[in-house]
């Protein structure tokens, strides 16, 4: 059986907390930060450092390629090294970790795949500086509409473009990212549950059935900007109950459309934002996930059909403008299969579980098959500086991604 270190993966994990650190011991490392690259090229080095081929694509995802006895489609694992504001420390860089532990013990123990294996970090993953996640793996996808990289501003107003280029890319060369589909056999990505799940079962470990395809919009209602003191209630125009009904109602779609539904309203700016001056207008931002698409897409249209009306009755203009979509997926058979062996010969049970939150392999699906292997999470913590996972864990979860990948690969 492959022997992987998880004393040197948990080492390297904490040294990739400092980029980005804050006070209160979590992370946060924007897409296509100055952190988010020095992260990257220490990743890089490590990759280097054990023998693997290294490169970058032009918008900045960085691969370390193992090479295998024959060419052919290599088998990709990986995840982002970028977080969310205030982020903890193994949401993403488990994943990449993992896959090049995995390649490095099958290095240093004289493992040679029969086809290639290729450890990646995707720039951007998050989507908390540009409204738009999984950036790296959709350019990899083809799913990024290249046309409009010189218009994607982050909320300072800095362009993708520009931002690629002071990150060391190319934006030009944006296009040359994309791989055909089949140009991978298969790609397997490690990540940390976002949910209590594991911990409740008291699994170290769980296979992935499924990915929630997200759908994210930004909504503004528009009113009147007057004194708070001076305008009586009866004649206000004020945007801000309106944005209190639409939020409650977001609540309510996903509470009655089903247990997979997530929706939630995580960003609310009120202009000018004074206590003392009824707002001109209200932004509201607005997430919307299922495992199922017609499900997802009929509570976005019950949410949509509510923001109109409530701003008619109310007398006010508003509109909702679609960001983004993902599509959901179902993991690979073949994969999960895969993993089912791997996971009798780690000795762990191999649960079966959806993931709500949405990852690379949504978009990498459009090329290969896709699986994921999720960590137990204490308190089942994502996107928050308490984020933890056990050294034991991650090193169950290393151990069952390279027995998968030894056996994607072939000997
Ligand atoms: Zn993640």
């Amino acid at each position: 059986m492959l022997k992987v270190n998880a004393e040197r993966l948990n080492q390297r994990l904490a040294f990739l907390s400092q980029f980005g650190s804050r006070p209160d011991g979590g992370v946060t490392r924007y897409a296509l930060s100055a952190e988010e690259k020095a992260a990257t090229d220490t990743v890089a080095g490590w990759m280097a450092e054990a023998g693997l081929e290294v490169r970058r694509d032009a918008v900045g995802n960085l691969f370390g390629r193992l090479a295998g006895k024959r060419q052919g489609p290599a088998v990709l694992t990986g995840s982002h090294l970028d977080s969310v504001p205030n982020g903890g420390n193994y949401d993403g860089p488990a994943g990449v970790l993992c896959a090049l532990e995995a390649v490095a013990a099958m290095k240093e123990q004289g493992i040679v795949p029969a086809l290639p294996i290729e450890v990646v970090s995707f720039i951007g993953e998050e989507g908390s500086r540009f409204a738009w996640g999984l950036l790296g793996s959709s350019f990899l996808a083809g799913e990024f509409p290249v046309a409009q990289i010189g218009e994607l501003k982050d909320r300072s107003g800095v362009t993708l473009a520009d931002a690629l280029r002071s990150y060391g890319a190319n934006p030009e060369a944006a296009r040359t990212a994309k791989v055909e589909p089949g140009a991978y056999k298969a790609y397997v990505e490690v990540h940390i549950e976002q949910s209590g799940l594991l911990e409740a079962r008291g699994l170290p470990v769980g296979i992935v059935s499924g990915i929630a395809g997200m759908c994210q919009l930004t909504g503004v209602i528009r009113g009147r900007a007057e004194h708070a003191g001076a305008c009586p209630m009866e004649l206000r125009r004020d945007p801000m109950p309106a944005a209190a009904e639409v939020v409650l109602e977001v609540e309510r779609a996903a509470r009655e459309s089903g247990p997979s539904t997530r929706a939630t309203v995580g960003f609310v700016q009120a202009r000018p934002g004074a206590a003392n001056v009824i707002p001109e207008s209200v932004e509201l931002s607005f997430d919307i996930r299922d495992l199922d698409a017609e499900r997802r897409d009929a509570c976005v249209e019950r949410v949509s059909s509510y923001f109109r009306a409530v701003c008619e009755r109310r007398g006010l203009s508003g509109e909702m403008v679609l960001q983004h979509t993902s599509t959901p997926i179902r993991c690979d058979d073949g994969v999960v299969g895969v993993m089912r062996d791997a996971a009798a010969v780690v000795g762990v049970e191999p649960f079966e579980l959806a993931s709500g939150a949405v990852h690379d392999g949504a978009n990498v699906a459009a090329v290969c098959p896709v699986g994921m292997i999720f960590l137990r999470s204490r308190d089942g913590l994502s996107h928050a500086p308490g984020e933890f996972t056990s050294v034991e864990d991650v090193g169950v979860g290393c151990q069952l991604l390279g027995e998968t990948l030894v056996r994607l690969a072939g000997a």
